[in-house]
């Protein structure tokens, strides 16, 4: 179950994207001041919004070296940004104004820099603000705002960069979720999942501050451990299955109870994995580990013991039956599972 080597990277910070409804100014025709202009920072971004031509590399300069030559290649960054961003928006004309500008500037030699006016400064600024929050807004769950699986995908993939730095995942779902919907509404279950999430994201952030809870699909989260070894996992999951059963749940309907069963393993990059396809796999793993805390008497996590010995933490450890569990769930796949 083990796939070596997956890094999380740095922790998005939602506030650092804000928009405006100004309305987009028309297309300049000269370039920024680039004693003025912000450098693009791509890690205070919660998304990568860096240039896609490549001016640095077109210039070659140094702008230590070449004080004039430096200064266009700020002018002309700052134009390949504003063609990158409202490409990105579908504004193709201005966008295409934007690359002549950058590519003028690139081939013009040793023109001294031009007036820079103060609206092409901030258009940049704003489309690249606007752009990484659309971004953002694409990897959010509209019902519980926390990740969603495109995000949790990418998240993941960038994981296997071959550094030795295991992580562990958690596949969660809430028991009988279909009833508290039957019983008390749709409007109620979703309730239900906005305060889980809160739950699951209270008992991450203390002991896995790098660590992020992402929608699975349905009433199934996962939650990446980022930090943790496999005993904190363990202890971090059974902790929050605790949680979870513990809350007043009767705040959102009466007689309400909410339980959720668990399934986590670590994730390294194996030699053996690094050809095929090693998400799936590894996550295939987790969720059999889940389908052992289900078919148990939910309310529980399912883990591997260091001998490969499947196990379920906390009370549950004294339930019985557990292998027989594991056999029957190695051998029928779990039926009706999330297309993936
Ligand atoms: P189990 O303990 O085996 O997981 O049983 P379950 O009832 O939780 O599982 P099942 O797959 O039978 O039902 C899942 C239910 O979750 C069915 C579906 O309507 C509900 N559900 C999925 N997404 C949402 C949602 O966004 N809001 C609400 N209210 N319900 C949802
Ligand atoms: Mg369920
Ligand atoms: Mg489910």
């Amino acid at each position: 179950m083990f796939v070596r080597g997956w890094r999380v990277g740095i922790r998005p910070d939602p506030a650092a994207a804000t928009t405006t409804a100004e309305p987009v100014p028309a297309a300049p025709t000269t370039a920024p001041d680039p004693a003025e202009y912000p450098a693009h920072d791509a890690a205070a971004s919660t998304f990568d919004t860096s240039p896609i031509v490549g001016i640095d590399e077109a210039l070659r300069l140094d702008a230590a070296a070449h004080e004039a030559g430096g200064s266009r290649a700020h002018q002309a960054r700052a134009h390949e940004a504003a063609a990158e961003v409202l490409a990105d928006r579908g504004e193709w004309r201005r966008a295409y104004q934007h690359l002549r500008a950058a590519m003028a500037l690139v081939h013009l030699g040793d023109t001294p820099p031009v007036h820079v006016p103060e609206q092409l400064r901030r258009e940049v600024d704003r489309l690249r603000r606007e752009r990484a929050e659309a971004r953002e807004q694409s990897r959010r769950d509209s019902l519980t705002a926390t990740w969603n699986r495109r995000y949790l995908d990418e998240r993941l993939s960038t994981l296997r960069d071959g550094s030795a730095e295991a992580v562990c995942v958690a596949l969660v779902d809430v028991d009988h979720f279909k009833l508290v919907n039957d019983t008390y509404g749709h409007a109620i279950g979703d309730s239900v999942l906005r305060t889980l999430v809160t739950l699951m994201r209270e008992g991450i952030d203390g002991p896995t501050p790098d660590g992020f809870c992402a929608r699975y699909g349905g009433e199934e989260f996962a939650l990446v451990l980022s930090g943790a070894d496999p005993d904190d996992a363990v202890q971090t999951c059974e902790r929050i299955r605790a949680r979870v059963e513990e809350h007043d749940w009767t705040s959102i309907a009466p007689d309400l109870r909410v339980t959720v069963s668990v399934g986590v393993g670590c994730l390294e990059a194996g030699a053996s994995d690094a050809a095929e396809a090693p998400t799936p796999t590894a996550l295939d793993r987790v969720d059999e580990l889940l389908y052992v805390a289900k078919r148990t008497g939910r309310n529980a996590v399912a883990f591997r013991d260091p001998t490969g010995t499947v196990r379920l933490a906390g009370p549950a450890a004294g339930r019985r039956g557990v292998e027989a569990v594991v056999r029957s769930v190695r051998e029928a796949p779990r039926p009706g599972r999330i297309d993936r």
